[in-house]
């Protein structure tokens, strides 16, 4: 952290200041200029509060130099961390994993049907909610309980591991004992009570950027996650809000580049719910490999015109089989092994 101060405060305070930072553990580089005095505090800063620092009249401008984030920081864990699923390892570098299913799970014979699907045309896990959490209290809003039962009936059936998003920190524990991977979706992002308990256990973590958050304010949400004992965070990229509307949000492709550089967390984008609209997923879900990303998590339907949620931009079966072809064609160019 740097602090810069006015030439004109007082010797007395600013030596009082340095002792104060010197008992935190820091050490000080003092620059006296013409105009100001610059401190470079060096050590772990993170416990300061520059808001309150800058309430102080005699200080002029701080800035931070180092991320806010540790735990979820590339500079201290440089090695790629790999969350292995049952055979799927996501974040390894040489593995490109699909998530596939239903926006949410509607009925037995729906996610049986799409589970059956996506296994024959190739799928790493299976996604479906079984909680939604909808704009509108009178859309669907899940199958809840129920949902979850047909999702693990699925699973027994095809093998695939399942995904599915958590809204509430009461069934944390329900989740654990049921999921593979538990999502936590856009809007749940800052749920930090959520996060909290998310990070007492450790089932992996697919946590979604928020619609309109900066990719420090997601980085710090998996360090949430992170700092309660759960390392085992998977970020998603599901577009973000813009002025644009003629998509649903807009994805940004770049995040993933910035992410994979700040951080050691596998990342997987959503072309779903970053479009909104079925025909441009999969061309967005082949440039989430070309630009370096672990995986997708892809919403498919077996019905998408009666879909109950998000039919707009499911593929549907054919679409996701054809899909699957071109990501496993083009996977060769990237060095990437889709299974
Ligand atoms: C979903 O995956 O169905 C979902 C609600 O996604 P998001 O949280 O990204 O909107
Ligand atoms: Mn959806």
């Amino acid at each position: 952290m740097v602090i810069v101060t006015k030439t004109t405060i007082a010797e007395e305070k600013l030596n009082m200041m340095m002792a104060d930072f010197r008992e935190k553990g820091l050490d000080i580089d003092l620059i006296r200029g013409k105009d100001s005095i610059v401190m470079g505090l060096v050590g772990d800063t993170h416990a300061l509060d520059a808001d309150r620092l800058l309430l102080d009249p005699d200080v002029e401008r701080i800035m931070r130099v180092q991320e806010p984030f540790k735990k979820a920081n590339r500079k201290f864990h440089p090695n790629n961390t790999v969350i292995e699923v049952g055979n799927a390892k996501i974040g390894d570098g040489k593995s490109f994993v699909v998530m596939a299913g239903p926006c949410s799970v509607e009925s037995k014979n729906q996610i049986l049907t799409v589970a059956k699907g996506v296994k024959k045309s190739g799928a790493s896990f299976l996604r479906g909610g079984a909680y939604k959490p909808r704009t509108s209290p009178y859309s669907f809003q899940g199958l809840e309980l129920e949902g979850l039962e047909l999702l693990k009936e699925a699973r027994n059936e095809t093998n695939l591991p399942i995904v599915t998003e958590i809204m509430c920190p009461s069934l944390v524990e329900t989740f654990n004992e049921n999921v593979d991977i538990i999502q936590v979706g856009a809007r749940n992002m800052q749920n930090f009570d959520l996060l909290k308990e998310l990070g007492k256990i450790q089932k992996p973590i697919l946590l979604k950027r928020g619609l309109s958050a900066t990719i420090e304010e997601w980085l710090m949400s998996a360090e949430y996650i992170m700092a309660g004992g759960n390392h085992n965070v998977i970020l998603c990229e599901r577009g973000i809000r813009t002025f644009e509307t003629y998509t649903r949000n807009t994805l940004d492709l770049s995040a993933v580049l910035a992410v994979k550089k700040m951080s050691h967390l596998p990342v997987v984008i959503d072309p779903s719910h970053s479009a909104g609209i079925s025909w441009m997923v999969n061309p967005l879900s082949l440039a989430a490999l070309a630009v370096g990303a672990d995986g997708i998590i892809v919403e498919v339907h077996n019905d998408p015109k009666n879909a109950l949620c998000d039919g707009a931009q499911s593929l549907d079966l054919s679409q996701y089989e054809s899909l699957m072809t071109k990501l496993r064609a083009m996977s060769v160019h990237f060095g990437k092994e889709i299974k």
